[in-house]
């Protein structure tokens, strides 16, 4: 189809247009939209097509009022629809106002910037030009006042209001109201430098800094590691009481209680547990693998591969390496194109019987558990089975940087019973998995992929509220993680990245609780 040989797939979180949907995406919208129209050949579309995505990534959270789409004029199908918007050149965008009428063509962002942050301000400015009908989701804009604050819990239900000081020219406030908007009991304003009197009352002397006030007119500084978009964003999204929208209160009562059918065990969230990656391993060989009866082709060398390296750097305890070894030898023996599950399963079967060597049957999640038995387990498991293993790799220091990512990629796209998360994972791999060049990448190309999976789930019905996904590791458990530009904008410190994942995923952060 025109979707699939564009410059976009679904996991961009992008809406793609086409001739078919156009009009019902467009037209009498309850979000304001921007669409990008572009030529798939197009060498400036192609180079703009990594910042417009990036782009989809940043402002996830605003999506109900506004949302990013984008049209491939370049496939033959859409070519009608995109002189009916009176395209010339690409790649143009434009922005149509939410209940746009079916003959509004859009307003054109002229010479628009071609970075995530020029753009984000761009649609900022584009939203407060909107006339009525404002898309209803979105909240106000504008700045507060001494005189509207007196007011606000007369007419605001809400727990926390968080006002952002700061000049007039920063969208900071702004765009922080913008990603909360999809969280209840909170509201943001912005607060002008020249408001003296909230300046002068709450002793503001930083442009931008956050305060919490609450009614009675008590307020408190908002303890943040830098003065800057995304640490606002974090910090305000876990105040107590802030949930997203439709999803039930935090209750961390059920993590104690009996809320799953076994007992919930007690975990800490800065280890990783021995129990959630044999119980990974058990699924995957005895389900997952069990579902393809007879194995072959490509699909036998992706088992290959897997076995292999878990036989190489899964660090287990005696017995189940013993097992991986002995299945590993025998796999890597079969010389026909082809193996029956059977077979497979017998040798998984019978070397357990072999003194010394075995895989306990049956799962026992320990940090995978969900607050639901429909949360997290399983794919938790693998996430976490494959960080494990490119932090092995990195420190066994072997020479190929992509042996444990290919091996994953193969098992993903042949057995993980997922098939939407094979897809997306897929599609990743397509786009940016030959960038790995060493160990070290390949360990920090499974961070950032993981971390663009949790930013287009936040929120979704996947979800456990107990488990919010986020960009990890949070500035809470490694602050040096995170630093920002000197424009503001949040940039991940790559080292520290590396140093934690590398700490965490290790050997001696791996506890052997609850194991049989
Ligand atoms: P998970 O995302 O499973 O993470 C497990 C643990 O890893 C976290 O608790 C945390 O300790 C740690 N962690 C979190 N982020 C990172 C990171 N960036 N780097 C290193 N460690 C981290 N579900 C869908 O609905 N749609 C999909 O398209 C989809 N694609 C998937 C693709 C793959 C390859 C896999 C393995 C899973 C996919 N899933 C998908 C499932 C989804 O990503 C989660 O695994 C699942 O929702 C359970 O979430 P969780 O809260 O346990 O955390």
């Amino acid at each position: 189809s025109s979707a699939e040989a564009g410059l976009y797939t679904a996991s961009d979180q992008i809406v793609l247009l086409s001739r078919e949907n156009v009009e019902s995406v467009l037209v009498n919208s309850t979000a304001a939209i921007v669409v990008e129209f572009y030529a798939s050949w197009c060498g400036h579309c192609i180079a703009f097509s990594p910042v417009y995505k990036s782009l989809a990534r940043d402002i996830k959270e605003w999506k109900p009022a506004v949302e990013l789409a984008a049209i491939d004029c370049a496939a033959e199908a859409n070519r009608k629809v995109c002189t009916g918007f009176s395209i010339r050149g690409y790649p143009t965008l434009k922005f149509f106002h939410a209940y746009s009428k079916a003959e509004s063509t859009g307003e054109s962002f002229k010479g628009f910037p071609r970075d995530v942050r020029g753009l984000r301000h761009k649609i900022i400015e584009q939203l407060e030009t909107h006339g009525e009908p404002w898309p209803p989701a979105c909240p106000p804009l504008e700045s507060t006042s001494q005189a509207e604050i007196n007011s606000f819990f007369e007419t605001n239900n809400v727990q926390h209001l968080a006002l952002i000081f700061e000049e007039s020219k920063s969208f900071i406030g702004r765009e922080v109201t913008l990603d909360l908007l999809q969280f209840e009991n909170i509201a943001v304003r912005r607060v002008l430098s020249n408001e003296e009197d909230l300046v002068t009352k709450l002793g503001v002397t930083e442009f931008p800094s956050c305060y919490l006030y609450y009614p009675g007119g008590n307020f408190t500084q908002l303890k943040v590691a830098n003065e800057a978009r995304t640490f606002y964003t974090f910090a305000l999204q876990r105040l107590p009481g802030v949930v997203r929208s439709g999803k039930p209160p935090l209750d961390n009562t059920h993590l104690v209680t009996n809320n799953t059918e076994e007992p919930w065990r007690p975990f800490n969230r800065s280890r990783v547990y021995m129990a959630d990656l044999e119980s990974t391993l058990h699924y995957s060989l005895r389900v997952e693998l069990a579902s393809q009866t007879q194995i072959k082709g490509e699909v036998l060398i992706a088992l290959k591969k897997y076995i292999s390296v878990l036989a190489k750097y899964f660090p287990g305890r005696p017995v189940v390496m013993n097992l991986l070894q002995s299945i590993n030898s025998w796999l890597q023996n079969q010389t026909a194109n082809e193996i029956s599950y059977v077979a497979f399963k017998e040798k998984l079967d019978n070397s357990s019987q072999a003194p010394d060597t075995a895989l306990p049957e049956g799962v026992r999640w320990v940090g995978c558990q969900g607050s639901k038995p429909h949360f997290r387990r399983y794919p938790c498991g693998v996430w976490t089975l494959f960080h494990v293993l490119t932090v092995q790799a990195k420190k066994a220091g072997g020479s190929d940087a992509k042996e444990v990512l290919s091996s994953m990629r193969g098992y993903i796209h042949h057995f993980f019973g997922c098939r939407p998360c094979a897809e997306h994972f897929e599609n990743m791999a397509q786009e940016s998995l030959a960038e790995v060049t060493t160990l070290s990448t390949a360990v920090l190309w499974l961070w950032s992929r993981h971390n663009r999976v949790n930013n287009r789930l936040a929120g979704d019905l996947s979800e456990d509220p107990n488990f919010p996904k986020i960009q990890w590791p949070s500035p809470e458990i490694c602050p040096a993680c995170h630093t920002v530009k000197d424009n503001g904008e949040h940039r991940w410190n790559h080292e520290q990245v590396l140093s934690f994942l590398l700490s965490h995923f290790s050997s001696n952060n791996i506890l052997s609780d609850y194991l049989e």
